[in-house]
């Protein structure tokens, strides 16, 4: 074997596993012959035949713009143009046309081979389907396009309903004031400018707590507007009552909220004032004229019951029945009367803060039991039922207590005409008595039961069917707050009605004392 064989035999080894690894590559690779007119393809690889779908004589011969089919005008073509003049390397993503015309994307990168002289012989291209990559980075800019036009359309639409909400807060008949979190007055409305008689310039931009003679510089309404952002916990008819400058003594009536648009307006607080002076002034006339009135009828009333009281004492005795039955009716009617006089008295006592409690220690279990055998007695058609014991001592005013516990009997039969039963019921919860009166009649919508503790406050439907001024139960809630209890109600409509109160325990008595 002489030594050119054996290298020749070597090289077409070489050959035989340079080919094979080319063919084993995933990426496409081609050989152009740069020595021949127009650049032609020498060899391709197997890859290369996938990813085109043309068969490798389809291929060879072919100068590889032939993959570009109608779509020339691409800005990368003449980025390889001039690579392969001026012989260098060069990386672009083109797009590319399979032989059934589907689009791929071809990260094509061009290496030129030059021989020892330095002259460019051959150009290498290798190349990778890099389609699904630049779907998603298309897709992904369509997306950014697309969203960035969806919020375009949303600023505008806020824009939109700010302008709206403005104009509608110019023309509200009630002062509004616009906030940012550090209370510092973004808008005023017109309202609000004409109510207090100052200009935009004095207010807007103001803190809040500086503005006229620092008129809301209250530290329970400035404690409350801390409260609205953080916890979102609105201010709800807080009365500012104050010598405004240009206008005077007012009352004026303060409700805030936290106010939040989407996007760029945020946490800001909305003020509603209301000047209800006018209303207070009335509801204080009304107040005097009805401490004055009972005043009044209360006088006459005593000597009539003085006077019916003699008569009863002095009536002869072979008096007919008819004479009798007349007294005691009368009798009867002006304890009615008196009662609601006195409640009237109550209220106004109540309104001008004047509540008088005769705090003493009382044992609850007794006090309980003396009102319900009071109420058996009295010849009341209903039964009541006094259930439970607490051992407990309280220390209030008893009568007060058993003021309360009488206007709930009188209630619970009252108002349940059909039913007969009344159950009283008193129990000891923690440090506390809670006693409960529950009937069996008419009971109390939902929408009645949280305005019934109100003054001079009747549930609709019953006005006409059932005698009452509506202050009974106010009283009760005064008398029980006073005692650092609360009275509350549970209730269905045609189901009767229980209403509660509790009262703190002073102590605790042994049976056996
Ligand atoms: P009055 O009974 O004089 O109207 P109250 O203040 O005692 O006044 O009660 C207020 C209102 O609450 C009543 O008008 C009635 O609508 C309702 N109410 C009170 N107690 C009961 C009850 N036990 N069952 C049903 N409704 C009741």
């Amino acid at each position: 074997m002489n030594q050119s064989n054996h290298i020749n035999r070597n090289e077409s080894l070489d050959y035989e596993i340079y080919l094979q690894a080319l063919n084993s590559s995933n990426s496409g690779i081609i050989i152009t012959d740069n020595a021949i007119l127009d650049n032609p393809i020498i060899y391709c690889n197997k890859a290369f035949e996938n990813i085109t779908g043309y068969s490798h004589n389809e291929i060879i011969g072919h100068n590889c713009r032939f993959l570009q089919a109608q779509d020339r005008s691409q800005p990368q073509r003449q980025q390889l143009k001039e690579a392969i003049e001026n012989g260098y390397e060069c990386r672009v993503e083109i797009r590319n046309y399979k032989k059934d015309g589907t689009l791929f994307w071809n990260e094509l990168f061009v290496s030129p081979v030059k021989n020892n002289a330095g002259e460019i012989t051959h150009f290498i291209g290798v190349q990778n389907d890099i389609s699904e990559r630049k779907n998603a980075e298309i897709e992904l800019i369509e997306e950014k396009a697309s969203t960035e036009k969806k919020i375009v359309a949303r600023t505008k639409e806020l824009q939109d309903s700010e302008a709206f909400l403005s104009s509608i807060i110019q023309t509200v008949r009630e002062s509004l004031l616009v906030l940012d979190s550090n209370y510092r007055v973004l808008s005023a409305n017109k309202h609000f400018l004409s109510s207090f008689k100052v200009t935009e310039a004095n207010t807007v931009g103001k803190i809040l707590f500086e503005l006229g003679n620092h008129q809301w510089d209250i530290e329970a309404l400035k404690q409350l507007l801390t409260k609205i952002l953080p916890t979102n916990n609105p201010v709800i008819d807080f009365e500012v009552s104050h010598d405004f400058p240009y206008i005077g003594r007012k009352v004026m009536l303060v409700n805030a909220y936290r106010v939040e648009f989407e996007g760029q307006f945020k946490d800001r607080i909305l003020i509603a004032i209301e000047d209800i002076t006018d209303q207070k002034e009335i509801e204080q006339r009304k107040d005097d004229f009805l401490s004055v009135a009972s005043h009044e009828l209360k006088t006459p009333l005593t000597s009539i019951k003085g006077l019916i009281q003699i008569l009863q004492r002095v009536k002869p005795e072979n008096s007919s029945e008819k004479f009798n039955t007349i007294l005691d009716k009368i009798a009867n009617q002006t304890d009615r009367l008196n009662l609601l006089i006195n409640q009237l008295l109550d209220t106004s006592k109540i309104q001008s803060g004047h509540i008088e409690l005769h705090k003493e220690p009382f044992e609850i279990d007794k006090l309980l039991n003396d009102a319900v055998s009071n109420f058996n007695y009295a010849g009341s058609n209903h039964q009541i039922n006094l259930r439970g014991k607490t051992n407990a001592v309280i220390l209030g005013d008893d009568l007060q207590i058993t003021q309360v516990i009488n206007n709930l009997l009188s209630n619970a039969i009252k108002y349940s005409p059909e039913d007969k039963v009344i159950d009283v019921q008193s129990d000891k919860v923690s440090n506390y008595v809670k006693v409960s009166v529950t009937d069996y009649g008419i009971g109390i919508s939902h929408n009645d039961q949280a305005k019934i503790f109100d003054r001079f406050y009747r549930a609709q439907d019953i006005q006409q069917k059932f005698a009452g001024l509506g202050i009974g139960l106010y009283i009760c809630q005064q008398i029980i707050t006073a005692h650092d209890g609360t009275l509350w109600v549970e209730s269905e409509e045609g189901r009767g009605a229980t209403f509660n109160f509790t009262l703190p325990i002073m102590k605790i008595y042994d049976n056996e004392e």
